[in-house]
């Protein structure tokens, strides 16, 4: 028999809650153990989901091929125009570069991408081994920019260096680089930049369109559907959207220091959270333009009006059914555990890669007693938790997957992999269609589902 006391190693205990046994304690933001085969990706996956989705940017891998396979099309992150983000290029060290250096095969990689596919930037990204034998990246993206006259920006994001934060806060630093180098002539005084989102199964175009019909600009969509050009003259408009704000608030905050552009941390996920998103953003634009209170409101009634017949109905299989949440940014998890609300259901497990104490304690304030809250877990735990907890799902990526799979349990993908759009009102559709078409499947009466006992 397996519990799972026995299978949370001592150092992991801190990291780990039951909401209702003893006050609000979590240990959380720190370095995953070794040996807990954690769920989390390293700093340069955690820099190439941020900055991959800028789709007419060359991405070039300086390391071995693996880091640049572990990371191929990770996001699937649409675009409406160029695609270069989907090619993966890597410098392919081998044994001979590790011992000279990989300086020169890093230029002649960039030159000859540059001079084939004409981007409008290029990150490079330095891999754990860059790190090791000291290539001096800097130099080499200065001189190529030089040469070939576009942004060539090194990303510092050796995995070694930390958890996948320290690759957000790469990546962010990278972005920064070119924020503030374009023309601002022209751009709405009613105008947002969209960060932290990126643009899976075309979410962001459902946002981009709220915003059009409540009259505002968007300047930038800076981390999914993303441009060259759009960032550059980003520090134009008037206000940043943050949504996944782990990976992106850094960025908005370097900002709101140099350009003084404010920030709101938004998500656009549930019901709950897309209308208050839509409202907070009108309250802020309210004195340049008093009709807009007006126009949001219509929009909300109008969505909502269509939505709310169509989700009774699976209200009505999935009352009272329990769900497990495990994602990477924990604000997602926040919307989600109110989506589940709405549609009846009991969160009993939730957790995430990155998570901060702050993020925890709201977690803590917003679940239903015995909720379990993780940080950082890893597959043994995270199954005895669906075990005993007998949950009929598990919301979570592609490292997740398999984990309710094999323990005969519903999963919804609401990762990067997903392929229906999850955010706005009708993402909450969606979603509720996506929960209940797993849960309810007849495939259970194959699969049965494994007790806290098996
Ligand atoms: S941990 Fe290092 S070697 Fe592994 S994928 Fe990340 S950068 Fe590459």
């Amino acid at each position: 028999m397996t519990t799972s006391a026995s299978v949370i190693f001592n150092e992991r205990k801190g990291q780990i809650l039951r909401k209702g046994q003893g006050p609000f304690d979590m240990n959380c933001n720190r370095e995953s153990l070794a040996g807990a085969v954690s769920q989390r990706a390293c700093v340069f996956c955690g820099s190439r989901v941020v900055l991959y989705p800028i789709a007419d940017a060359i991405h070039l891998v300086h390391g071995p091929i693996g880091c640049a396979a572990y990371t191929w099309d990770i996001r699937g992150a649409l675009s409406s125009g160029p695609a270069l983000h989907r090619l993966s290029f890597s410098t392919d060290l081998q044994e001979k570069d590790i011992i000279f250096g990989g300086e020169d095969k890093l230029y002649r990689a960039l030159v000859e991408l540059i001079d084939r596919h004409h981007p409008n930037a290029a990150f490079v990204y330095s891999t754990c081994i860059v790190g090791i034998i000291g290539d001096d990246m800097e130099a080499v993206c200065r001189r190529v920019s030089a040469e070939k006259n576009i942004p060539v920006l090194p990303v510092q994001s050796e995995g070694f260096k930390g958890s996948k934060r320290e690759g957000y806060s790469a990546a962010c630093k990278a972005m920064f680089r070119l924020v503030g180098t374009g023309d601002t002539s022209g751009i709405s005084p009613l105008s947002v930049n969209i960060l932290g989102d990126f643009n899976l199964a075309g979410e962001l175009w459902i946002i981009r369109d709220y915003f059009a019909r409540m009259g505002i600009e968007t300047v930038a969509n800076i981390t999914g559907d993303g441009r060259v050009a759009d960032i550059r003259r980003a520090h134009g408009a008037a206000l940043n959207l943050v949504q996944c704000s782990g990976a992106t608030m850094e960025l908005a905050k370097m900002m709101q220091e140099t350009y003084g552009v404010p920030v709101k941390r938004v998500s656009y996920f549930g019901v709950e959270d897309m209308a208050e998103a839509l409202y907070e953003v009108a309250k802020f634009f309210q004195a340049k333009d008093p009709e807009i209170m007006e126009r949001t409101r219509k929009l909300v009634k109008e969505e909502l009006s269509k939505l709310y017949p169509q989700l009774q109905e699976y209200r009505k299989d999935l009352w009272g059914k329990k769900a497990a949440i495990y994602v990477g940014g924990a604000f997602k998890a926040f919307s989600l555990v109110k989506a589940f609300r709405l549609l009846g259901m009991q969160v009993v497990l939730v957790g995430s890669q990155t998570g901060t104490e702050e993020d925890y304690r709201e977690l803590h304030d917003i679940t239903d007693e015995g909720t379990i809250i993780v940080d950082d877990s890893n597959p043994l735990e995270l199954s005895s938790f669906l075990k005993e907890k007998e949950c009929d799902v598990f919301v979570g990526g592609v490292k997740e997957r398999p984990i309710a799979y094999k323990l005969g349990v519903g999963f919804c993908d609401h990762n990067h992999e997903r392929k229906r759009p999850l955010e706005g009102f009708v993402g909450m559709l969606n979603f509720a269609k996506e929960v209940h078409s797993s849960v309810m499947s007849p495939v259970w009466r194959f699969v049965p589902r494994k007790k806290a006992r098996d």
